[in-house]
């Protein structure tokens, strides 16, 4: 955590005498949670290590404040700090990214995208416009109008990349909200090389005529023109939302530019902010000036009071992301993937897509005869911390699932490099060629259970502590 200014032992050890005194098992979670996380190799793609500087703006009495509404017009009095907190976050968004317009209420990527959504539908939804019912205003509408505006809002589509080719939940998956609120379809990848085919998104836009082309992903290990997808969105007159969640770190960080860089092409950007961006827990939605009014009622349309200590953390967050180190940081991140993606290629494993070209690498855990689910457990026996992913058509479903998920943004900021990762890539085809599938109760086939060689474990986790032990994590605080 070279770039990150370190802790002084006695602040975090006061604070956890303070919560000890009032819930002292609390107290012990949050410090044996520090010791976990410092004894093991964080692979999940989705997690960073946010900075002390971040981590303190969230513990603050900015917490205790209701803030509803939005900066110099709020329906709560005394807010003129919590102004202060939410213009500085967004303005330092709007710097960082390029960006017309930045909302940075939302708690979460979710929260985002459903802001996202809804903005969508009362930009672009002519019918149920106000003029058109001939009212004035919401209250004097009848209830046939609110008829014909549930119809017409549910009536709109939107076409999102699929759970099993690498897309999120809330880009129209059938279970979800997203996948209930708009008639949707999905597209996928291409069958033979994993990779995302602008010809058949475009046909199948051209097909469908989506309201909200959905472009971004969670498990996608590859870069995405963004330029195309805003063609295809034209040629259709779709309005184009990207969701960055994942990979905002990288465009932040400038190794996505040009096509690759979302904010340029698209109307809507959303993301989370505690992934590769390395903040606090939270989303946010970077607009077009057309989209910023529409946004800007995220709350009360879909969102609660603001989190006004994690506004602050993310101003915090921001500000440390428009510095020189961590546009390193992220090339590194994107430098790191290149070479744990090598260390498995050499080693014989299978990768979803060949390789990577972000922060994300998708193993395919069928050659090695076990599921995503078998795979994931005996990593972590072994101090491996990673998630089990879907691959397209993958045969094992979205719950036992087939591969397993790495992403390099947690171990970047440990300081890892080339080196210690294609050592990671060999500590997991070690564990992973020592694994075996296990049996049910009655002696079946089980995707769920696993035999795990003997001392494999244990010499995964001596290896793994030489290389974390060179990279502490917060070096500097030792809890009394
Ligand atoms: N969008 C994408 C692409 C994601 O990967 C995720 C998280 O996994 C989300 C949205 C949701 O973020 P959150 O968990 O903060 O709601």
């Amino acid at each position: 955590m070279s770039d990150l200014p370190s802790l002084t032992s006695s602040v975090y050890s006061q604070a956890l005498e303070v919560i000890a005194s009032v819930e002292p098992r609390i107290a012990e979670a949050t410090r044996q949670e520090l010791a976990d996380q410092r004894a093991s190799l964080k692979l999940i793609a989705s997690e960073n290590y946010a900075s002390p500087a971040v981590l303190m703006t969230m513990g603050t009495w900015f917490s205790d404040k209701y803030a509803e509404g939005t900066v110099g017009h709020r329906f709560y009095a005394a807010c003129q700090n919590v102004d202060t907190v939410e213009s500085l976050a967004a303005e330092h968004a709007r710097e960082l990214f390029g960006a017309e317009y930045a909302y940075v209420q939302p708690h979460s990527g979710i929260d985002a995208n459903l802001v996202a959504y809804w903005s969508i539908l009362a930009n672009r939804v002519e019918s149920p416009a106000l003029e058109k019912l001939g009212a004035k205003n919401v209250s004097e509408l009848t209830e046939a109008d609110w008829e014909s505006l549930r119809a017409e809002l549910g009536n709109q589509r939107l076409l999102g990349m699929s759970l099993d080719a690498g897309g999120h939940l809330t880009h129209g998956f059938r279970p979800n909200i997203s996948g209930k609120m708009f008639h949707q379809q999905q597209y996928g990848t291409d069958p033979e090389t994993g990779l995302l085919d602008y010809d058949a998104v475009r046909a199948k836009a051209k097909e469908f005529k989506p309201l909200v082309l959905v472009a971004g992903y969670s498990a996608y290990p590859r870069r995405v023109n963004f330029a195309k997808m805003r063609e295809i969105a034209d040629e259709v007159g779709a309005v184009l939302m990207v969701d960055m969640a994942h990979f905002a770190g990288l465009v932040a960080g400038k190794v996505f530019t040009g096509d690759e860089n979302p904010v340029p092409h698209a109307d809507i950007v959303t993301t989370t902010t505690h992934k590769s961006l390395r903040g606090p827990r939270g989303g946010m939605v970077l607009a077009t000036k057309e989209f910023a009014a529409d946004v800007d009622r995220g709350c009360p349309m879909v969102l609660g009071g603001p989190l006004s200590h994690v506004m602050a953390a993310k101003a915090v967050a921001l500000a440390e992301a428009r510095q020189p180190a961590f546009q390193t940081y992220a090339q590194n991140v994107a430098d790191n993937a290149q070479s744990l993606a090598e260390g498995f290629t050499k080693r014989g494993a299978r990768l979803v897509t060949g390789g990577t070209d972000n922060h994300i690498v998708l193993l395919d855990v069928t050659s090695f005869g076990l599921t995503g689910r078998q795979a994931e457990s005996a990593l972590l026996d072994a101090g491996v911390v990673t998630n089990r992913n879907s691959i397209p058509s993958d045969p094992n479903g979205a719950w036992y699932t087939s591969g397993i998920r790495f992403g390099t943004p947690a171990l970047t900021t440990r300081g890892f490099g080339h080196d210690e990762f294609d050592t990671v890539a060999e500590l997991v085809v070690d564990v992973l060629t020592n694994t075996a599938a296990g049996t049910t109760k009655a002696g079946g086939p089980s995707k769920a259970s696993y035999v795990l060689g003997d001392g494999i474990a244990e010499k995964t986790r001596a290896a793994s502590a030489e290389m974390l032990d060179k990279h502490p994590l917060y070096p500097g605080l030792e809890l009394s």
